[in-house]
C-alpha cells in the first residue's frame, strides 16, 4: 500500500513529559484513508493533525457506526520505540467493524499504516518511565444518509496522544460498586466488539459510581444480572484459593489483549485457570469465607489494575486488606517488563519499529 506523506508545516514542541495525563495533546500528524464500495479502501494518507471534515447526515453521527482501537508505542532503555502484539489489535478491530457492517481492512495494510505512522511521530514517544504514546486507530461510517442500508462509504483513522504513567501515584487497589442497575451489554448484541456505543451506555452507571466514591462499576450480565463480565473498560480476573476465575467469551465480554496475555503467563506458570460463567454470589461467598485472594482488572490503559474493595447492595467488602496482591504485582511487572523490554520477549509479542 503506498501512504502519501504531507507534513505538518508546524511542528509543535513537545509536550511536558512529567505532565502528559492521558488523552490531552495529539502528535503532528494523523493517518486517514477512504472506503466506497466502487473503490475499496484507498486513498492512504498521512496529513496534518487538524478537524475532520464531517456530514452533518454522516452516518456516524446519528447511528454511531464506530469502532476503535487502543495500543500504546513503548521506548525501551535504549531509547528504540517498540509496539505490544499490535496484529491483535488489528484483527479485534476487523471484528468490531464485521459486527457493525463496517468494511474490514486488508491486516498487512493496517499494520503498515500504524508502523509507518509511529515511525513518523517517533519523536513524541515519550522517555520518563511509566510513559507511552497511545495510538488510536478508528473507523467510522462517513456517507450522508439518514436511512440506514448497509454501510457505503467509511474512514479509517489512526491518532496518536503521548501519555503519562497510569500510576504515577504508585498502584492503588481502587474501589469497585457491582452495577445493578444498567447492563452494558446482552446476548446477541455488540458486548465483544469495541464500539463507542458500547462506552456511550456505560457511562451514566460510571458517573454514578463516582459520585458516591468508587472509581468504576463491575458490569453483571444482561440477561440474569447475576454473573459478572467486566470492571469499568477492563477484564476482570479474581483469584480463589489459589485458582485463577475469569468470565468466558460468550459474546458479551470485549476479548482483552491484555487478558489473553496475562492467561497466556499464567498458564506457563502452572497456575490452574477456569474461564467460565461467574455469579456475584461465589464471589460474596468467598469473600465471606476469606477464600477470595486477589482481584484485578485488565487492560493496555492500566496493565493491571488491584481490586481493594467491592460494594455490592450496600455492605463494602474488603479484599486482601485493601493492597496489591502479590500475584497482581507480578503480573504488572511481567507485563510492563515485556511492553517496556526490561524482560526478555520470550513469546514474540514485541514488534520493534
Ligand atoms: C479495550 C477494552 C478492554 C481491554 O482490552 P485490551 O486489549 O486489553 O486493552 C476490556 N474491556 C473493554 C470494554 C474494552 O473496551
Amino acid at each position: 500500500m503506498d501512504i502519501k506523506v504531507t507534513k505538518n508545516p508546524n511542528p509543535q514542541p513537545k509536550p511536558d513529559e512529567n505532565n502528559l495525563g492521558f488523552g490531552l495533546t495529539y502528535t503532528d500528524h494523523m493517518f486517514l484513508m477512504d472506503y466506497n464500495r466502487e473503490e475499496g479502501w484507498h486513498n492512504a494518507r498521512i496529513v496534518p493533525f487538524g478537524p475532520l471534515p464531517i456530514h452533518p447526515a454522516a452516518v456516524v453521527l446519528h447511528y454511531a457506526t464506530e469502532v476503535f482501537e487502543g495500543l500504546k508505542a513503548y521506548r525501551t532503555a535504549d531509547g528504540a520505540v517498540q509496539l505490544f502484539r499490535p496484529i491483535e489489535n488489528v484483527r479485534r478491530m476487523n471484528n468490531s467493524a464485521e459486527r457493525m457492517c463496517l468494511p474490514t481492512l486488508d491486516e498487512d495494510d493496517a499494520m503498515q499504516a500504524i508502523l509507518e505512522f509511529v515511525k513518523l511521530e517517533e519523536d513524541f514517544v515519550p522517555h520518563k518511565d511509566g510513559t507511552s504514546l497511545y495510538i488510536r486507530p478508528y473507523m467510522f461510517a462517513s456517507e450522508a444518509n439518514l436511512g440506514l442500508h448497509g454501510i457505503k462509504e467509511a474512514v479509517f483513522a489512526i491518532i496518536a496522544s503521548p501519555s503519562g504513567s497510569y500510576y504515577a501515584e504508585g498502584i492503588n487497589p481502587v474501589s469497585i460498586m457491582i452495577e445493578t442497575e444498567d447492563v452494558r451489554a446482552v446476548r446477541g448484541g455488540t458486548g465483544f466488539a469495541k464500539c463507542g456505543g458500547n462506552y456511550a451506555c456505560s457511562t451514566r452507571a460510571g458517573e454514578r459510581a463516582e459520585k458516591l466514591g468508587y472509581s468504576q462499576v463491575l458490569w453483571l450480565d444482561g440477561v440474569h444480572q447475576k454473573y459478572v463480565e467486566e470492571v469499568g473498560s477492563m477484564n476482570v480476573m479474581f483469584k480463589i484459593n489459589g485458582k485463577i476465575i475469569t468470565p468466558d467469551l460468550i459474546g458479551t465480554v470485549l476479548p482483552g489483549i491484555t487478558r489473553k496475555s496475562i492467561l497466556e503467563v499464567l498458564r506457563e506458570e502452572g497456575y490452574e485457570i477456569e474461564e467460565r460463567r461467574i455469579s456475584v454470589d461465589e464471589i460474596i461467598e468467598a469473600l465471606e469465607n476469606g477464600e477470595l485472594e486477589e482481584a484485578w482488572g485488565c487492560g493496555t490503559a492500566a496493565v493491571i489494575s488491584p481490586v481493594g474493595k467491592l460494594a455490592y447492595n450496600g455492605k463494602v467488602y474488603v479484599i486482601n486488606d485493601c493492597k496489591i496482591g502479590e500475584l497482581t504485582q507480578h503480573l504488572y511487572d511481567t507485563l510492563t517488563g515485556i511492553q517496556w523490554g526490561k524482560l526478555p520477549d520470550t513469546h514474540n509479542w514485541i514488534v520493534k519499529l
